[in-house]
C-alpha cells in the first residue's frame, strides 16, 4: 500500500533542515523527496541529497516535459517537485516527507487529499532573524526577502494539520516524531493490513 505523505513547511530559518536532518537519521521508513532548485548549493550541501542543483535550462526542460508536479519561483530561484520520484517512492510503500513552501503544500495536498501537512514555527519572529543571520549564508538583502516572506507564509497556518514550534530542537523533534506515529496509525492506513488477519 501507499506510505504516508507529510509535507513541512517553515519561514526561511526556522530550522526545518536542521529537524529534517535529524528525523530522516533515525525514521528509516522516511524518504526525503528530493526536488530541483536553480539555487546554487549551500556549503555542506549535496547533489541528489539535499537537491539536485540544475541550470535554468535545466529546469524549465523539466518543467516543459511535465516532469514536475509543482515548482514555484520565490528568491530569484526556481525550485520543483518530480513526478517521478514520488510515484517511485509512494510504490515502494516509503513515507514520504516533503520541504516545501506554502505554495508548494497546497499543491501537493490537491494532488494527494491524505497528505498531512506540518507547519514549523520559530518561537517568534526576533528569534527568526537573528537563526536567519546566525546561519551566515545569506546577503543582507536576501535575508530581509525571506523574512518578510516568512512573514507573509504565516497567514496560510489555518491551512495546516498540525503545528510545532521549534524553540527546543530535542522538543519539536519529540513532537514531530509523535505526529508522524499518530498519522500511520490511522485507521484508514492500518486496518487494510489487519483486516485479513480478523475478518
Ligand atoms: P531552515 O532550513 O528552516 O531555513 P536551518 O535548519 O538552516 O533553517 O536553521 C537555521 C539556523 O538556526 C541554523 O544555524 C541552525 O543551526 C539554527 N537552529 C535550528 N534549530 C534551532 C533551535 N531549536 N534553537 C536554536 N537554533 C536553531
Ligand atoms: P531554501 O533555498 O532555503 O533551501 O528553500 C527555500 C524555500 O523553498 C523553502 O521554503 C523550501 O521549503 C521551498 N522549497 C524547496 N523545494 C521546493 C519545491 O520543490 N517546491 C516548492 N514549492 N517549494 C520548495
Amino acid at each position: 500500500m501507499a506510505g504516508n505523505i507529510f509535507v513541512i513547511t517553515a519561514p526561511s530559518g526556522t530550522g526545518k533542515t536542521t529537524l529534517l536532518k535529524r528525523l530522516l537519521k533515525t525514521d528509516n521508513r522516511l524518504r526525503f523527496s528530493v526536488s530541483y532548485t536553480t539555487r546554487p548549493p549551500r556549503p555542506g550541501e549535496v547533489h541528489g541529497r539535499d537537491y539536485f542543483f540544475v541550470s535554468p535550462e535545466e529546469f524549465h526542460r523539466l518543467k516543459e516535459q511535465g516532469d514536475l508536479a509543482e515548482w514555484v519561483e520565490q528568491f530569484g530561484y526556481w525550485y520543483g517537485t518530480a513526478i517521478e520520484w514520488i510515484k517511485g517512492a509512494l510504490t515502494e510503500g516509503s513515507d514520504l516527507v516533503f520541504d516545501l513552501d506554502t505554495r508548494g503544500a497546497e499543491a501537493i495536498k490537491r494532488h494527494f487529499p491524505e497528505a498531512v501537512l506540518i507547519f514549523i514555527l520559530p518561537p517568534d519572529l526576533e528569534e527568526l532573524e537573528h537563526r536567519l543571520s546566525a546561519r551566515g549564508d545569506l546577503a543582507p538583502a536576501e535575508l530581509a526577502r525571506r523574512l518578510e516572506q516568512g512573514r507573509a507564509e504565516l497567514k496560510e497556518v489555518p491551512r495546516y494539520d498540525f503545528l510545532v514550534i521549534n524553540d527546543e530542537v530535542e522538543q519539536a523533534l519529540e513532537q514531530l516524531g509523535a505526529i508522524l506515529t499518530a498519522c500511520r496509525l490511522r485507521t484508514s492506513r492500518v486496518w487494510p493490513h489487519l483486516a485479513p488477519r480478523f475478518l
